[in-house]
């Protein structure tokens, strides 16, 4: 089943959908300056995502992959990557503890108008035997011997043929 994008949506409403689930969930910081993207995105990871159930259409999202979420925020290529085929944006971000390599998807609106998130499985960094971040690995055998980086020509293409826009 394909999923849907909201068709336009920029950067700045996806931004703003965060504010607003910040300032109803009670984790708005009223010190956070609401014009950096950067401290919006993260406060909304962890008060929204990480420690909340506000958005439990987003932990389903999440769910095909085991990881914590000591270190999460919008991943610097983000705005590289950040435009699906027809303009609609899309937010990268990562997540995992400080013992793990960090897992990467994308945060965009839904057609409904919903936050949701996506992990391609394609190019993402992460164990395939015990679907988890490298780190949380049940055997220390399947470690990768270097450290290894998301590819992102993969993860971009898989999120372009995955979420559709209308
Ligand atoms: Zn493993």
């Amino acid at each position: 089943m394909p999923r849907y994008a909201k068709k336009g949506c920029t950067r700045a409403d996806i931004i703003e959908k965060m504010l607003d689930q910040l300032k109803a969930d009670g984790g708005y910081d009223e010190d956070m300056d609401e014009t950096d993207s950067e401290q919006v995105i993260q406060q909304w990871l962890y008060n929204c995502v990480a420690y909340s159930d506000m958005n439990p259409q987003i932990e389903k999202d999440l769910s095909k992959l085991e990881f914590d979420w000591e270190n999460s925020e919008e991943d610097f290529e983000s705005q590289k990557y950040g435009k699906l085929p027809d303009g609609t944006s899309i937010i990268w971000c990562f997540a995992g503890g400080d013992w793990e390599f960090p897992i990467h998807f994308a945060v965009y609106i839904d057609d409904k108008d919903h936050l949701r998130a996506y992990m391609p499985l394609d190019g993402n960094v992460y164990c395939p035997k015990c679907k988890c971040a490298y780190g949380s690995c049940e055997d220390e055998e399947h470690e990768p011997e270097e450290e290894p980086t998301p590819d992102w020509e993969k993860m971009y293409a898989a999120a372009c043929k995955r979420i559709e826009t209308r």
